[in-house]
């Protein structure tokens, strides 16, 4: 470890004699996470932290400087998930602070691995409310939103401070942790050696958990039991890292399997047990389904209604971290609680040699679906029209995915983000990044950056016109850092199409943008590429050229204003009125 010091003049601080060597505040937080293998910071400089900033990268930290919060927020969240390490996102007080809040709620409910560092103003001043610059009891707004949110007022608590914040973070159910630094604490001195021995390294910060005996032979005499046994891999069992045993778990059991959103790609969606294109079929119809870091929650309907058949016939087994989550939203019958990776290990074990395969009726009933449903679609994705249909646009990105493997998805929008879900194929683990468990719009740019930082592969984020919106001022930090992303924007002009009107005249409507807008001229302002695609085939040569020249590339591809429905596929969830004055 390098443990900076400093020789100060002799009225530098009461409290340390003037020859010894001397740390202080900035540097200490910088060894602890350094220490605790740190590497990258995501931010946004201001007061009381822009020195911490300069002195982490003059320290060989890599420090990301975003334009906004909330995207320097959402890339820590990923990088988080990514890395199975906390993301560190770095803000300025009370609204640098909020902006950042935003983001580490949204990894909080996601389940990643994140710590907001904020700078904040000085306790005394904020406690008795006299009006600070920035005023704001950061801690108490933080922590209802977060998993954990700590405080550190002395130099010498830096090293638990960040121990504790690394730890809350990434073991059990992984989440966002809040890290209140007041400014104060930045200049304190200390000595040298005293804060080097104060610094803490985690050990073991995820510790395994492993499952119950006793919960993994109930969980397999269930399984066993099935008539019509399904598996359902969330981003959780991505997240896990341990692709290998799962995949082992699939095809030993021969189960079929329906990947979520994010877990796309765990296991191919053009691998032969794949019901991801059968997906209605096999949840009206499963017996018995196995959740691996996946949630009933609004996502699969809550475990319940039509969209699962039959009330009462479904048997659920739910491998979690999280014990709380057993029972959420209906009776789990076998819950294992414990690590994914050592969960699908004791399975394994407890599966032995031979398992019985599913019933043939019932796989080969999904794999006739599965082949139909995929059979319908395929002429719809061959279309070169222009303007372009969302099939047609998306046709193109598929196949650059297939022959692209390991490039990364970033998805988000509302037809552009459904129809890219069920259309683009994904083919290894982590490799697409979208709106997640809150469904939000504006993670794009954030998720995008920090992807190409952490992995070094090409990034192909898909948005919708209106996603866009929320982050798109980080195409100038993506070219700033020359990043190898290129946008590809979805403009219907509108958010879920570009055709309302106003029933009245005068302003245009609510849901309506500026018409033919030209996006890509956003990123040649920053020295990137920009191209404007009308048809699927100007789409495909642009990405494919991009991605080869891995320049920060946008191009905006032009969509019939009239394609698209409204909140694409949940539109259940948006209430519509059916009165309408005159
Ligand atoms: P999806 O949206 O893909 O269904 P969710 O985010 O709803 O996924 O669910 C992920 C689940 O995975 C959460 O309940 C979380 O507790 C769990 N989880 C996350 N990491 C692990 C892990 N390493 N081991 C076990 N469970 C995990
Ligand atoms: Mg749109």
């Amino acid at each position: 470890m390098s443990t900076a010091t400093l020789k100060v003049a002799s009225d530098a601080s009461d409290q340390v004699d003037a020859t010894q060597e001397l740390t202080d505040g900035f540097h200490l937080v910088i060894d602890a996470l350094k220490l605790n293998g740190v590497d990258t910071i995501y931010g946004v400089p201001g007061i009381p932290i822009t020195d911490l900033g300069r002195m982490a990268q003059a320290a060989g930290m890599r420090v990301i400087s975003f334009r906004h919060e909330q995207n320097a927020g959402n890339a820590a969240a990923i990088a988080g998930y990514l890395t199975k390490k906390p993301g560190i996102c770095l803000t300025v007080s009370a609204p640098g602070f909020l902006n950042g809040l935003t983001a580490l709620a949204n990894a909080t409910t996601n389940c990643f691995p994140m710590i907001l560092i904020s700078g904040s103003s000085e306790r005394e001043i904020v406690d008795l409310q006299q009006g600070d610059y920035e005023e704001m009891d950061q801690l108490a707004i933080a922590k209802p939103l977060c998993k954990a949110a700590f405080r550190v007022l002395h130099a010498a608590d830096i090293g638990i401070g960040v121990a504790r914040a690394i730890r809350a973070a990434v073991s059990g159910r992984p989440g966002g942790v809040y890290l209140d630094l007041p400014a104060k604490l930045f200049s304190q001195v200390m000595n040298a050696e005293a804060g080097a021995k104060s610094l803490v390294k985690v050990i073991d910060a995820a510790p395994a958990q492993i499952p119950a005996p006793s919960a993994i032979k109930r969980a397999l005499d269930v399984l066993k039991s099935a008539k019509r046994p399904l598996i359902i891999l969330g981003k959780g069992a991505a997240y896990a890292q341990a692709d290998d045993a799962i995949r082992a778990f699939v095809e030993k059991t021969g189960v079929p399997f329906l990947p979520m959103s994010m877990a796309k790609g765990l296991l191919p969606d053009t691998h032969p047990q794949c019901a991801g294109a059968a997906r209605s079929t096999v949840l009206k119809e499963a017996d018995v389904v196995v959740m691996i870091g996946a949630r009933l929650n609004w996502l699969l309907s809550h475990g319940k209604g039509k969209t699962w058949g039959e009330p009462g016939s479904k048997r659920f087994i739910q491998i979690d971290i999280e014990p709380k989550e057993m029972d959420s939203n209906v009776e789990i019958v076998a819950p294992v609680v414990g690590d994914i990776g050592s969960c699908v290990a004791a399975l394994l074990e407890g599966i032995g040699g031979q398992w019985p395969a599913p019933p043939a009726d019932w796989t080969g009933a999904i794999t006739t679906k599965r082949d139909e449903n995929i059979a319908k679609m395929a002429p719809k994705l061959m279309n070169n029209a222009a303007p372009m249909d969302f099939h047609g646009a998306l046709g193109a990105l598929r196949t650059i995915i297939k022959q692209r493997p390991d490039a990364i998805l970033v998805n988000e929008g509302a037809n552009t983000l459904d129809l890219a879900r069920g259309i683009i194929d994904m083919y290894q683990p982590r490799k697409r990044l979208d709106v997640g468990t809150w469904g939000v719009m504006g993670i794009g740019m954030g998720y995008a950056i920090a992807a190409a930082i952490e992995t070094g592969k090409p990034v192909l984020a898909v948005e919708g016109d209106s996603a866009f919106g929320f982050s798109g001022m980080e195409v100038e930090t993506i070219c700033r850092y020359n990043l190898p992303v290129c946008i590809v924007i979805f403009n219907n002009s509108g958010i879920y199409r570009g055709t309302d009107v106003n029933p009245r005249g005068g302003d245009v409507a609510t849901t309506v943008f500026v018409k033919d807008a030209r996006y890509d001229r956003m990123m040649e302002a920053f020295g990137g590429v920009g191209v404007h695609a009308t048809t699927p085939d100007e789409l495909s040569r642009a990405v494919n050229a991009a991605m080869d020249s891995g320049r920060p590339t946008l191009i905006n591809a032009a969509i019939d204003p009239a394609a698209g429905t409204e909140s694409g596929r949940i539109g259940n969830l948006n209430p519509q009125s059916v009165v309408r004055k005159k």
